[in-house]
């Protein structure tokens, strides 16, 4: 049989890090045994969806390479299926109608504080109206078992489970239902997603069941699969408030999606214990029953560390590719919100930037640090570090004799960053100083900033001319606050 998965987020807000997840998963699995994935936007929540949130699933997910076999379907287009299915349910005796408002289910609860509604109007034959709400009536006693793919058998006491409500007096029908009739409709073999929703599993298998029977449409309860929580450095739930928790984020940030989509897929799952993996290991290993039940720590800096591999190990020209949206963005091509570049768009060159590239590509772990790295390059001057610029230029004794022997020797020195560490090597013995020391002044006079790319090459792809009035600047003011 064919495994048929869906991802179905709800377009309520950013696209999070752990639907990102849930959406891998689900693709993970289904490329892994040869399935369809299916992307079905759950949107009849009127009051808490808007369409601008819909785009930002459908980009992320592009971004991501998760391209759905089918959809994305539009769950709203399917309400006349909902409301037939509560009909069907209805007519069977599986719902009740209930008139009881929640002030009033509040008030005969008092202090108990078990959840959920206490049956009040099973019994009654309360005629259904516009204000009135459909109840499912859970069997009393027994148990609903729930054979998680990865939590294994979970038992749900019919008794704790309360009469839920399916469909609002408005008519509007709730999420637990609509989602199990279109993975009916949609024939989904394996519902894979967070453990945030277990608690919906026993009364949507119980849905499921119902409509199997009311309708004589027989389809098989899928298989469940629960992936754990994503948490933080402190083990708690990730914030939506404080963690940094939107795909996009991470993509304006300069993520590369490889990179995300290998952090994101050994997040719960890891059967080889190997940090970096190709979404073709990932699809050749994938198992749901490898899934680990335990948290998994959102690792920020460890998913820095495996984007600065990934991006390492671009080829140049995708290296350069991949970084022009922090450095040129071109009109109606995605470019990175929030990011300002730092230098007039007429003053970036490509050649230059392909020049310091091989050298900017060993240094950056995200591609939003590519700007700082080389706008000495671009900004006719260097923003500069004023720490940086006291300690080793205007507050440094030695400043001045080391940034004079450096122009008189950079005159004529070969332009090259070979020949220029040579020179400055044999200028600094003889002034009888470490490259080190000679080269900190030189640095933070010609690129402003303490750290950057290599300095010689620097030198060499800014040019004698522009390099010697910047040391000649420096030179000016070299010691002055000694
Ligand atoms: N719309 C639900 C959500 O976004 C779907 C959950 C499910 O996969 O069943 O949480």
């Amino acid at each position: 049989m064919t495994t048929r998965v869906r991802f179905a987020p709800s377009p309520t807000g950013l696209f999070h890090v752990g639907s990102a997840r849930s959406a891998l998963f689900n693709w993970l699995f289904a490329r892994h045994t040869g399935g369809v994935f299916l992307l079905r936007i759950e949107d009849t929540d009127a009051d808490r969806n808007r369409e601008e949130w819909v785009d930002v699933i459908i980009a992320s997910m592009a971004w991501l390479g998760l391209q759905p076999d089918e959809g994305p379907f539009r769950q709203s287009d399917n309400t006349q299926q909902h409301a037939a299915a509560v009909e069907a349910l209805f007519d069977h005796g599986y719902l009740y109608a209930c008139a009881c408002t929640g002030e009033e289910v509040q008030s005969r609860k008092g202090d108990n504080k078990t959840p959920g509604y206490d049956g009040y109007c099973r019994e009654r034959n309360v005629p259904r109206g516009s204000t009135t709400a459909l109840r499912f009536k859970v069997p009393f006693d027994g148990l609903t078992i729930v054979n998680d793919e990865v939590r294994g058998r979970i038992e749900f006491q019919n008794a704790v489970l309360d009469d839920f409500v399916v469909a609002k007096s408005s008519g509007a029908v709730l999420y637990n239902m609509a989602n199990v009739v279109d993975d009916r409709a949609d024939l989904i073999t394996h519902v894979v997603r967070g453990e945030d929703h277990i608690s919906n599993t026993p009364k949507q298998q119980l849905i499921w069941q119902a409509l199997s029977a009311a309708t004589g449409e027989e389809i098989a309860l899928p298989n469940y699969a629960h992936l754990p929580l994503l948490v933080d450095a402190q083990r708690k739930k990730l914030s939506k408030r404080k963690d940094p928790v939107s795909v996009a984020s991470f993509r304006d940030q300069g993520f590369l999606a490889d990179a995300f989509v290998n952090f994101l897929g050994l997040l719960g799952w890891s059967p080889k214990g190997e940090e970096k993996a190709t979404r073709e290991a990932m699809i050749a290993d994938f198992q749901l029953s490898d899934v680990n039940q335990s948290p998994a720590f959102f690792d920020v800096a460890k998913l820095t560390n495996l984007n600065g591999a990934y991006l390492r190990e671009l080829s140049l020209d995708a290296f350069i590719e991949a970084s022009l949206p922090w450095l040129a963005p071109t009109e109606g091509a995605w470019s990175p919100e929030g990011h300002v570049v730092p230098w007039p768009a007429d003053r970036f060159k490509g050649e230059v930037f392909r020049a310091i590239a091989p050298v900017v590509q060993e240094r950056v772990a995200i591609l939003s640090e590519v700007p700082a790295m080389v706008d000495f390059l671009f900004l006719e001057n260097a923003p500069v570090d004023a720490a940086a610029w006291e300690k080793v230029v205007t507050g440094d004794a030695d400043a001045a004799r080391i940034l004079d022997a450096a122009m008189s020797s950079y005159e004529t020195a070969p332009f090259e960053a070979v020949q220029l560490h040579e020179v400055t090597l044999q200028f600094g013995e003889a002034l009888d100083l470490k490259l080190r020391k000679v080269q900190a002044p030189i640095r933070v006079a010609v690129t402003g900033k303490s750290v950057g790319p290599p300095l010689f090459e620097s030198l060499a792809v800014l040019g004698r001319e522009e390099v010697l009035r910047r040391l000649s600047l420096a030179r000016d003011v070299a010691g002055t606050s000694k």
